[in-house]
């Protein structure tokens, strides 16, 4: 098989070529394509391949090789659904013999073509020819043995473009010197570092403490565990693709081997019989979805719960296999490369430890970030705010807006290990305890009373000692939640000149071009840290998203100031 000579030329020299196929053998068909780009040598830099399969769970998965620069994006879901919510512009689409038949499927992957001269290439039926021609495509006949040099490929023509359809957005930062910074070296920086390192950007990470992970992701242990709700809501959805994103980066850095992590599972117990209720209606919503990659959610009875446990339980209640614990100072610091300076990409990672960012500003066509001052401390195109105490401030002084974050304290408590029952998995209810690790035991209440609070504790367990006052002391520090209870991640909205945008939709509001955001991650740092960091990574370095439109718009910096515009205009 070889490179068709069409792709050849519709590829060769570009910065980054994004492929929409259609096609039962999604993998098979990634392989032949990146054999195609590893053997030509007027290949582009980057290749990007998004695929879809109509197979549960509805979620969006990654695979990547040649350090990066050949990507699978793979949607699963209903074909027609999964496409819709896609938000691409392909340089070409293949599309096969089930989007052939399929016109509503063909018609929405054609809407993924970009305007910039993109192609598509598939059979030449009635059908195909009725709805590419509506939407402005024509057939064009080559021979069969140009178009058919690879079997891998469906073509029975190329279909050019013969007026314009809608523009959909691509990526804003241009290519050039891979140079980022980012301010902030808890979970949310350290992620997003190791993500922007292994795709090759040189990172500058600035920490105004004299080490990393030194706030809110600075308790020793924290667990993580998806959010469920009856309607499977964009919460619910967003925790689940995001605690897929954090197995596979803890598998990836060798924190499971290494015990920075464990994979325990845990146990909400029930607080109350209304509570017990409302998690058996939770187990029935989702064994109806069964097999969509949710992980085992069962009820438990109390005697069921408490053996899992390996504690006298006050109840039964909700088992959540996709559940654990991590260190988080851990993973920062193996995210950051700290403790793996082997590693390819560890010397692309520079942490600048008790530098504080004072100010940022655009200034000679990039960002830069000088301290209190006024020196500056460095420039570059890009810079992610995951900084945030700060960020909205600093996104002030960009001309930016990072609204509605509201501060939440809240404290831990280090317990000795014979001061409490040793659980072996995760237990959460009004507080959580988690399972003994290093030493000691992590336990807190959800968000008032402390850990001193023992009433949390001894809703959770039958033997919870009295007044047990942590031996080990407390641990306090302030997340920084949102009033969706969903995280902030994307590219920062401009403050001024929104008046008119009212009515557009998220990715057509104006935005600071390189300046990002992470932040807003509530009591689930865990959760979002990976899985925003690819967002904001792939964003940055123009790859396709690996979430579904409707879930990048859950997360969108401007989705507050846009929900408070439309409320205020409705009621004017
Ligand atoms: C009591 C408590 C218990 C929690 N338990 C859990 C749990 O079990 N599981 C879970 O997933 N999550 C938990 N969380 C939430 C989790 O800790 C946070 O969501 C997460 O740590 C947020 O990470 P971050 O990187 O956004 O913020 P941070 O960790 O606060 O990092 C921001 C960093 O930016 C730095 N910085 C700020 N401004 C500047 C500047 N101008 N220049 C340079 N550096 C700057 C700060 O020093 C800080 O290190 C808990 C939170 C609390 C408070």
């Amino acid at each position: 098989m070889k490179l068709p000579g069409w792709l050849a030329q519709h590829w060769a020299g570009r910065d980054r070529y994004l492929i929409l196929i259609d096609s039962p053998d999604p993998y098979g068909q990634f392989e032949s394509l990146r054999s195609f780009w590893a053997a030509d040598p007027q290949r582009c830099r980057d290749l990007h391949i998004v695929g879809f399969i109509d197979t549960a769970p509805d979620n969006v998965q990654r695979v990547d090789a040649h350090e990066g620069r050949v990507t699978l994006t793979l949607h699963r879901g209903p074909p027609v659904v999964t496409v819709r919510r896609m938000r691409l512009a392909a340089d070409v689409v293949l599309f096969g013999d089930r989007s052939a038949t399929d016109p509503r499927l063909l018609e929405w992957l054609a809407r993924k073509a970009s305007a910039r001269g993109a192609q598509l290439a598939g059979p030449v039926t009635e059908q195909t020819r009725a709805v590419l021609g509506r939407l402005g495509f024509r057939p064009e006949y080559q021979s069969t043995e140009h178009l058919a040099d690879s079997a891998a490929l469906p073509t029975d023509a190329l279909w050019q473009r013969s007026s314009r359809v809608v523009e959909l957005p691509t990526a804003r930062v241009s290519a050039g010197a891979r140079l980022a910074i980012v301010i902030g070296a808890g979970l949310a920086g350290s992620a997003v570092a190791a993500e922007l390192a292994q795709r090759g950007w040189e990172v500058q990470v600035f920490e105004r403490h004299g080490v990393i992970a030194a706030e809110a992701s600075g308790n020793p242990v924290a667990a993580f565990r998806p959010h469920l709700s009856l309607d499977d809501c964009a919460l619910s959805r967003l925790s689940r693709a995001g605690v897929q994103a954090l197995h596979r980066s803890l598998e990836r850095h060798g924190a499971y081997a290494d015990k920075l992590a464990e994979r325990t599972g845990l146990i909400e117990v029930a607080d109350s019989p209304d509570d017990l209720r409302r998690l058996a209606a939770l187990a029935q919503a989702y064994s109806a979805r069964a097999g969509k990659g949710l992980g085992e959610v069962e009820l438990r009875d109390r005697h069921a719960a408490s053996n899992k446990a390996g504690a006298a339980l006050r109840s039964g209640g909700l088992w959540l296999r996709e559940a654990g614990w991590v260190r988080p100072p851990a993973l920062c610091a193996r995210w950051l490369c700290e403790d793996q300076k082997g590693l390819p990409w560890a010397s692309r990672i520079i942490v600048r430890r008790g530098v504080e960012v004072d100010d940022l500003r655009a200034e000679g066509g990039h960002w830069v970030v000088r301290d209190r001052d006024g020196n500056e401390l460095a420039h570059s195109s890009v810079v992610v705010l995951a900084n945030t105490q700060t960020a909205a401030s600093l996104a002030e002084r960009a001309g930016g807006l990072i609204n509605a974050l509201l501060a939440v304290p809240g404290s831990i408590g280090r317990f000795a290990i014979d001061q409490l029952p040793g659980v072996q998995c995760a237990l959460s209810g009004a507080g959580y305890l988690l399972p003994p690790t290093a030493g000691e035991v992590i336990a807190a209440a959800d968000y008032d009373g402390g850990p001193h609070n023992s009433n949390a504790l001894a809703e959770l367990l039958m033997d919870c000692p009295n007044a047990v006052v942590p031996k080990f002391g407390t641990r306090s520090s302030v997340r920084y939640a949102t009033r969706d209870h969903l995280p902030v991640a994307g590219e920062v909205p401009v403050a001024v000149s929104l008046g008119s945008e009212v009515d557009a939709p998220l990715p057509k509001i104006a935005r600071l071009p390189g300046l990002f955001v992470l932040t807003g991650y509530g009591s689930r740092g865990l959760v979002w840290s990976a899985l925003l960091a690819q967002l904001v990574a792939a964003r940055i370095n123009g790859e396709p998203d690996p979430l579904d439109a409707a879930l990048v718009d859950a997360v969108d910096p401007a989705r507050f100031w846009r929900r408070d515009r439309l409320k205020r205009t409705i009621t004017a």
